[in-house]
């Protein structure tokens, strides 16, 4: 089965530095590739992580900055050059589409482009189906129209072999079984339990407000912005963004299973302090949140499934 991934093409909110290209997250789901906020020199970058243009369909901005969509004209450039490509679909809040638009317009690409501006509304909209999983968007706090993309498994069923030996059941029966819920006196639920999907969610810039934490509820993966240390938590506050304290604070609230932190600012060369902080703020919330502190090119697995809870037998 192929890995579901994320593969770091660059880490720079703001401004680029000598060792950090500017933001861009190429998702690996399931053979489908989705590429979320690509900045100036992702092209480059894509290059280098050895990712096929051909393969992404979709791309998700979250807005309008450039340091978040400046990379689209190259990418699609690249596609065309390297195609056959599929048509590729740009996403973003409704308030990015005249620049999304534009932006694929100027790449003048051999690619079929459609742009959809998504709603940014306080609750989840329904923004694509990525290989059988829901994309949903949220809008979060940021100095423009701003959303957070979730992507989320529907919940599958594990089958216990011993369980289904016992009840006599095997072959064609177990897909009967799952497809009715009952056969010849035998429940769905005295043979298998529920299996959680798999959730990857992706928060780029915001303030701290409740649906970061609503976008990266219980999440296998989330990509946090971190652009400031807690001891500029004002910039923070008045530029619109995330403290490493305040990530590591929601994912920890929120379940997460692994956080990304990305998007640092140019101020930090040495992002060891970062990772610190958001470590100790989800050691203070007592969760068991694992810290990846992004670096180009860096390739993060989805944590393997959850396992679910056993088999419980009716006495
Ligand atoms: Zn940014």
């Amino acid at each position: 089965m192929s890995p579901r991934e994320l593969v770091v093409l660059g880490t720079a909110g703001q401004a680029p530095t000598r060792t950090r290209n500017h933001n861009g997250y190429l998702l690996r789901w399931d053979g489908t590739s989705v590429l979320f906020d690509p900045g100036e020199g992702i092209q480059r970058q894509m290059l280098h992580a050895e990712v096929s243009a051909p393969r992404i369909e979709r791309i998700c901005v979250t807005h309008r900055h450039n340091d978040h969509c400046l990379g689209i004209p190259g990418v699609l450039n690249r596609m065309a050059q390297d195609g056959p490509g599929r048509p590729v679909t740009l996403h973003g809040p409704v308030d990015a589409f005249e620049h999304l638009r534009a932006l694929a317009v100027v790449a003048a690409a051999h690619v079929a482009v459609t742009v959809e501006g998504v709603p940014t509304l306080d609750e989840p909209v329904d923004v694509a189906e990525v290989a059988g999983c829901r994309l949903t968007a949220q809008a979060l706090d940021h100095r423009v129209p701003t959303i957070g993309y979730r992507l989320a498994e529907p919940a599958g069923r594990s089958f216990d072999a011993d369980a289904l030996a016992a009840a006599g059941i095997s072959g064609r029966d177990v897909g009967e079984l799952a497809r009715r819920g009952e056969l010849r006196g035998v429940r769905l639920g005295d043979v298998s339990v529920q299996r959680p999907g798999q959730v990857f969610a992706f928060v780029m810039d915001t303030r701290l407000c409740p649906a970061v934490e609503e976008v990266v509820r219980d999440a296998d993966l989330a990509v946090l912005e971190c652009t400031y240390a807690d001891r500029d938590a004002d910039l923070a506050l008045s530029r619109g963004h995330l403290t490493a304290r305040q990530a590591g604070l929601a994912a920890a609230r929120a379940g997460v299973r692994t956080l990304v932190l990305a998007h640092f600012s140019q101020r930090y060369p040495d992002l060891e302090e970062l990772g610190l902080e958001a470590r100790a703020a989800i050691a203070e919330v007592g969760a068991g949140t694992t810290v990846h502190v992004a670096r180009d090119l860096d390739v993060v697995a989805v944590p393997p499934r959850r396992h679910p809870a056993p088999v419980s037998r009716a006495s």
